[in-house]
């Protein structure tokens, strides 16, 4: 997923299980790098883009259980969240390959009406519900969950300590956070959110957080610089284009992590004023940084308030 994991975890009196790693990487992140990446050309989900066949292919549980998660938000977002993009985000070159020019207006009409869209892609459940299957609705369609992948693998990491009998843990992947229990210190773990400011890099706010999961997601992460405008990795499926309003970072608290990821790629995309308003509607925990003038100003839900007064 171009990025690194990290886990911290407190096994008070117990010998340290020399297999941690193997079941961290082996078991967990290797499985759903293989299912998942679009950074990975031998992924089934690469394959399954690069080709152009309509032909049902078979899901893995963890397949099934992420797209319609995406599939979800991108229906709660009237599409701003949306796992179809992927030929805008490789137009745009934020993809496997850079691109040298901003793409054609006519490219872009051309994504938009023919091949991006949660319609493009058709999940298909057998009648126990126990096997579903992954179609295109057009050839040239395509999936990208980048946007929730990472927090879902936190998750899987997550659920494979609790099977070795760890119940004090940290888990990151590429500044998605899961955390359960206590610190080695013996209080709630503290997760610091990041300052986007590029001239004065730093923490902007700590967090206390028992058993729950933080996923953010920001302009400052990934973007690239032409003729001095700047062009966001996260692109707006309703204009085509990358995001251009103002929240500089938006942070989601979940109880699962892919959720929270998802939510704040979502945010991210509906910007400081309509994101917050999602958040609001559907009772999110959100902290937003929000680009004023040559400085930035924090905003947030009155949830994710209560939660910085306890700390
Ligand atoms: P994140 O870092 O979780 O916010 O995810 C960002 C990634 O999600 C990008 O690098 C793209 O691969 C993908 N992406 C970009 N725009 C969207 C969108 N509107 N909906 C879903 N995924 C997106
Ligand atoms: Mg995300």
């Amino acid at each position: 997923m171009g990025t690194q994991w990290h886990v911290r975890y407190v096994n008070v009196g117990a010998a340290a299980n020399p297999n941690l790693k193997f079941i961290i990487e082996e078991r967990s992140l290797q499985s759903i790098v293989y299912d998942l990446s679009t950074y990975e050309p031998a992924s089934m989900l690469s394959r399954f883009n690069a080709g152009d066949s309509l032909a049902p292919v078979a899901l893995t549980s963890d397949q099934h259980a992420i797209l319609q998660i995406a599939l979800e938000v991108c229906a709660q977002t009237g599409g701003a969240f949306d796992p179809t993009v992927l030929p805008l985000v490789e137009a745009w070159g934020f993809g496997a390959t850079e691109a040298t020019h901003p793409p054609s207006d006519d490219l872009i009409r051309g994504l938009l009406d023919g091949v991006v869209g949660c319609d493009k892609l058709v999940i298909e459940s057998s009648s126990s519900a126990t096997s579903h299957t992954l179609r295109k609705a057009v050839p040239a369609a395509s999936c990208d969950l980048s946007a929730v992948a990472k927090g879902y693998a936190v998750d899987r990491v997550a659920r494979a300590l609790e099977q070795v009998g760890i119940t004090n843990y940290m888990v990151e992947i590429g500044g998605e956070v899961h955390v359960r229990g206590v610190n080695a210190t013996g209080v709630p773990w503290r997760i610091g959110i990041q300052s986007p400011d590029a001239g004065n890099p730093g923490i902007q706010r700590v967090v206390s957080l028992v058993d729950r999961s933080m996923a953010t997601s920001g302009d400052y992460r990934n973007f690239r610089v032409e003729d001095g405008k700047r062009y966001s990795h996260i692109i707006d499926p309703r204009t085509g284009r990358p995001i251009t309003h103002g929240l500089a970072s938006v942070s989601v608290l979940h109880k699962e992590c892919a959720w929270a990821d998802a939510y704040a790629t979502a945010i991210m995309v509906l910007g400081p004023e309509a994101g917050f308003d999602f958040a609001d509607e559907h009772g999110l925990e959100v902290f937003m940084i929000v680009h004023d003038g040559d400085g930035f100003v924090e905003k947030m839900t009155p949830g994710f308030e209560m939660i910085l007064l306890k700390n």
